[in-house]
């Protein structure tokens, strides 16, 4: 799952799935109280729409548009849980009826309410699995898990026969910054910055946090000159972003570029470094530019 999301509405949703889940072990604790000990059954559970009228349900139907509702997973979870009621339905007419239901029918139920739960599990480990794949301040991917995916782009290059390229970004005299207006002011330079420089990338590109004031580009199926273009974008438009500091005050900042090609045969590592030493000319040169690594 990849759903950028602030790091309160993470808290949201992950509190939101442990009610749900609560809800449904204690729904699933009493129908299994039902079938083992024989009574009492619940008469909502016998009714064709029991499944919208569950408290799963009413939050799996509610009508506002749902950050979840993009992920297999959470697709998945109506059908297994329309089924589980299903089940359910029939195991409690034996029940009415002073039969034992079925032991296919039984383990049905059963097999149907734990998958329900183990999915909305998988749902919230993978919510809170943004949190750390996440920079909160920035909104881009964090280190953590970056090589990883550099070393899948770097396959897939080699794969599709496609040039991929990396990008260093380095705000210029960022300590000044901080040292002027203070330090909220350079966070509000990283996340509005930022902002900027992710809605220049194409979809699939991708930018993390590298460190403090400095990014890493992935810009996949580009060559070197198409990605000197995309990252150009970049320079200049930060050049002319009014960035609105907590003061009410408006200031404006620059970054230098370092861009190379990765290399198909070395490690990820020694094109990243390629890239360092190309943006690190690009500050000996004067700052706010772009340098390729040829
Ligand atoms: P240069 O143009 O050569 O890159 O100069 P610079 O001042 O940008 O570079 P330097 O490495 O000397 O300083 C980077 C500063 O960025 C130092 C550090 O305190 C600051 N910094 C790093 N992370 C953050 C952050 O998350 N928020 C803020 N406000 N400052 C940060
Ligand atoms: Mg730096
Ligand atoms: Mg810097």
């Amino acid at each position: 799952m990849s759903l950028p999301l602030e790091r309160e509405e993470i808290q949201r949703i992950t509190e939101e799935l442990e009610v749900i889940i609560a809800a449904h072990l204690a729904w699933f604790k009493q129908l299994n109280r039902t079938l083992v000990c024989g009574g009492p059954v619940n008469h909502l559970d016998l009714e064709d729409d029991a499944h919208l009228r569950s408290p799963f349900g009413q939050w799996y139907y509610s009508q506002e548009p749902y950050v979840l509702e993009g992920t297999l997973d959470f697709q998945s979870l109506g059908l297994t849980q329309q089924s589980m009621h299903g089940s359910a339905r029939l195991a409690l007419l034996s029940i009415l009826d002073q039969r034992r239901p079925a032991p296919e029918l039984y383990d049905q139920c059963i097999d149907l309410a734990l998958r329900v739960n183990t999915t909305l599990r998988r749902l919230q480990l993978d919510i809170i699995g943004e949190l750390l794949t996440t920079d909160s301040l920035t909104g881009c991917a964090s280190r953590r898990g970056m090589m990883m995916r550099l070393r899948e782009e770097q396959e897939r290059a080699l794969r599709i026969q496609r040039p991929c390229c990396l990008c260093l970004l380095d705000f210029d005299r960022f300590k000044r910054v901080n040292d002027d207006f203070g330090h909220p002011a350079g966070d509000a330079v990283l996340s509005q910055g930022l902002k900027f420089a992710t809605g220049v990338l194409r979809k699939y590109d991708s930018i993390y946090r590298y460190g403090g004031e400095e990014f890493l580009i992935c810009l996949p199926g580009t060559p070197l000159n198409e990605a000197a273009l995309v990252v150009e974008r970049i320079r200049a438009g930060l050049e002319c972003l009014p960035i609105r500091l907590p003061s009410g005050a408006t200031l404006f900042v620059t970054a230098s570029f370092g861009v190379a090609e990765m290399n198909a045969r070395l490690p990820v590592e020694e094109s990243i470094a390629s890239a360092d030493m190309a943006m690190i000319r690009a500050k000996e040169e004067g700052r706010n530019r772009v340098v390729l690594w040829t």
